[in-house]
């Protein structure tokens, strides 16, 4: 039980990713809050788990994680580990690019790609903007509030879940590679910056996951990232809270800045 009494804040954590990272830590002790827009589904996600509350809160927002935390702390104890993991993507965006990338596969398999993606020069300003202040905006207003609240106790371990699309880029994809590039840089200056005042912060930068989210984002082109994933299958979303239960963990405790990749060999050089 390795976060006996550690209060842990999961932004996301109503589905997916987020959610196995709730359950995981509550299965080693931890006292969860489940932070959401869709506070409903995070709700769903604590019931079971011993202790733990749902929290409305919207990351891309400040004034929301930092209310969300004062809860947090008001209702369970001190914040002992954040997980900034809350996603979201442009769906509009997605259903473009999706078929494109499937005609782009076929084409390949007799021959040179005639069909540009054209997912750059189509990618509107508010699709930009969304995707980066869910994930970077996110990730920092998350990391200020919870370093606000660490910092005085010289004590806490912030994880922010960033992807392989922030490392190598992913195509068709140029704001949320962007974004998680992001997340990335800004990970390793916070982490040393705060390290001498008790605090760790390091990033995961998992491959591609079995989700519902990327069921339902990726579609035919699915074969293709198990095509493209050496271990020739997705991860799971257990698989990525493993490694949050990792990082969170004092067996961590010199890890400072660092991405690790749970990709299924996708990309082996981080
Ligand atoms: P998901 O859509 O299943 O879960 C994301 C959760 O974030 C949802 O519950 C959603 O309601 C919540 N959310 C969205 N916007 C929010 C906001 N503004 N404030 C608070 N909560 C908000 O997604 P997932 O696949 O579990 O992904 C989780 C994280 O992992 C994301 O950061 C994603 O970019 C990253 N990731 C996912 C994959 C993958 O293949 N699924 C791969 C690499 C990285």
């Amino acid at each position: 039980m390795r976060f006996d009494g550690r209060v842990a804040a999961v932004t996301g954590g109503g589905s997916g990713i987020g959610a196995a990272i709730c359950e995981r830590l509550a299965a080693e002790g931890a006292t969860v809050a489940a932070l959401d827009l869709a506070v409903d589904r995070a709700r769903e996600v604590v019931a079971g788990l011993p202790g733990a509350g749902a929290f409305r809160a919207d990351v891309s927002d400040p004034a929301s994680i930092e209310e969300a935390l004062n809860q947090v702390e008001s209702e369970l104890g001190p914040l002992a580990i954040m997980v900034n993991n809350a996603g979201a993507l442009a769906m509009e965006h997605v259903a473009r690019v999706t078929p494109l990338v499937e005609k782009q596969q076929q084409e390949a398999a007799v021959g040179p790609i005639q069909t540009p993606l054209d997912a750059l020069v189509r990618l509107t300003d508010e699709e930009w903007r969304f995707v980066l202040s869910v994930h970077l905006d996110g990730t920092f207003y998350g990391t200020r509030a919870a370093v606000r609240r660490m910092a005085t106790r010289r004590s806490g371990v912030i994880i922010n879940m960033a992807s392989v699309c922030g490392i190598q880029g992913c195509t068709g994809h140029p704001h949320y590679s962007a974004a998680k590039a992001g997340v990335l840089g800004f990970t390793r200056a916070t982490a040393k910056e705060v390290i001498v005042q008790g605090i760790r912060v390091n990033a995961v930068a998992p491959g591609f996951i079995d989700t519902a989210r990327n069921r339902e984002a990726v579609g035919a082109a699915r074969n293709v990232n198990v095509g493209g994933t050496p271990a020739g299958r997705l991860g799971t979303p257990e698989e990525i809270a493993a490694t949050v239960a990792f990082l969170a963990s004092d067996d961590a405790g010199f890890f400072v800045g660092a991405t690790i990749s749970p990709n299924g060999g996708l990309v082996t050089a981080v």
